[in-house]
């Protein structure tokens, strides 16, 4: 029995009570959260938030990587999102490692070469979210009545500590 199997039982469920079929697809409160894939975050938890409700962008992090930024493009362009949250974490996997770290991890474990790859893993939390809203502010594809904010999650506490206020 895979993983999958298991999860897919729950889903089973899940479908049975699921009485949102009629959501739009524009996110209700025209929000978006970037955020870590960790497993510790379940954001639509810590911000009380509904099916349809917003956008949720998820990466190793919760980086403003070129990949985040197209979705978060697509997301205020073509859905009408407005205001974007960049959460990062206390004892974030990103702060454990370096690029040359995993790059020559790689290169032991494959014999390929990943000099190319940028992780993007960092060394401090919170420079870390003022960067990413930095670099989102700085898109010019993204519009500029869109707000941008930072904050901090705290998986022992389940708080969020702000770190750039909303602005632009
Ligand atoms: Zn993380």
């Amino acid at each position: 029995m895979s993983i999958m199997d298991r999860f897919r039982k729950r889903n089973e469920k899940f479908a049975k009570d699921f009485d949102r079929g009629d959501a739009p697809m524009p996110p209700a409160e025209r929000f978006v959260v970037l955020t870590c894939m960790d497993a510790r975050l379940h954001p639509e938890s810590f911000l009380g938030m509904e099916i349809g409700d917003a956008h949720v962008i998820r990466n190793a992090g919760g980086r403003a990587s070129d990949d985040a930024l197209r979705s978060l493009i697509i997301s205020s362009r073509l859905l009408g999102t407005q205001e974007y949250a960049v959460i990062h974490h206390t004892d974030c996997g990103m702060l454990t490692f370096s690029n040359d770290d995993l790059r020559g991890k790689l290169a032991a474990d494959t014999g390929s070469d990943a000099s190319h790859m940028d992780f993007l893993p960092f060394s401090d939390l919170e420079e870390s979210v003022r960067d990413d809203v930095r670099r989102i502010r700085n898109n010019p594809f993204i519009p500029p009545d869109v707000e941008v904010s930072g904050w901090v999650y705290d998986v022992k506490t389940g708080k969020l500590q702000e770190i750039v206020p909303v602005g632009r």
